[in-house]
């Protein structure tokens, strides 16, 4: 299994993220089957930022509405994490889960190191286990914002 990502909108989402630093940042990757084509940003709505982030649901609403027009689905939900590795988190899991979004994929941005951000993927299953999926861009696994070798 793997998810095909353009390298432009992982450095959309890269940028993002760096845009929001400190505050975690979200949105979508919408596209077909396991292949993105483009990115919408969502805004964080989460009182805590720094660790935590929840979409604003009219935002959701407005790309649901973009994707079903434009015969895209989300192919995968993204955030950042600013302090923590590219891994969902206890709160992450349980929030996938909860709100029965375990179809797409889940991608995230670490920034623990700033000058190299991580970019990794996941499935989020109903019953929380979480599996780690292949990237893969421009016909190649992806490894890493910056160089040839892997950070994961
Ligand atoms: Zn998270």
């Amino acid at each position: 299994m793997a998810i095909k990502i353009p390298r432009t909108v992982i450095a959309e989402m890269i940028s993002h993220s760096l845009e929001d630093d400190p505050e975690e940042c979200c949105g979508f990757l919408l596209g077909t089957g396991d292949e993105v084509t483009r990115l919408r940003r969502a805004k964080n709505v989460d009182k805590q930022k720094i660790r935590r982030y929840s979409m604003d649901p009219i935002e959701v609403m407005d790309i649901q509405q973009d994707a079903d027009t434009n015969g895209v689905r989300f192919v995968a939900i993204y955030h950042s994490h600013t302090y923590t590795q590219a891994h969902p988190s206890e709160t992450d899991i349980n929030n996938a889960v909860d709100s029965g979004w375990t179809d797409p994929y889940y991608v995230l941005v670490s920034l623990v190191e700033k000058t190299r951000p991580i970019v990794r993927a996941f499935t989020i299953h109903e019953d929380k286990r979480v599996e780690e999926i292949v990237i893969t861009t421009d016909g190649q696994a992806y490894r890493g914002a910056n160089g040839p070798e892997s950070h994961a």
